[in-house]
């Protein structure tokens, strides 16, 4: 199990292991994936900002970055679940 930060909200998102096998396994585990843009960048989003992206075309790092300005950073989460942080 591992923690990776959320590049939009910067909450800890628990992840599964392998990064590749997201899609397969263990995804009610994991709470954040990495999103990979057409553009050829990356970015780690919890389910929550992922939800949060545009749906009628496919996100591009200016949706990023915009829902990024859009999104209060997350300190420690409103769920209880993250308080032992
Ligand atoms: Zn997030």
């Amino acid at each position: 199990m591992a923690t990776e930060s959320c590049d939009v909200c910067e909450r800890s998102v628990r992840i599964a292991g392998g990064i590749g096998d997201l899609w397969n396994f263990a995804f009610e585990s994991t709470q954040g994936l990495t999103l990979e843009l057409t553009d050829g960048s990356e970015f780690f989003l919890c389910f929550e900002c992922m939800e949060s992206l545009p749906d009628d075309h496919e996100p591009t790092a200016d949706d990023v970055a915009d829902l990024r300005a859009r999104t209060e950073p997350v300190e420690g989460g409103r769920d209880h679940f993250w308080h032992w942080k």
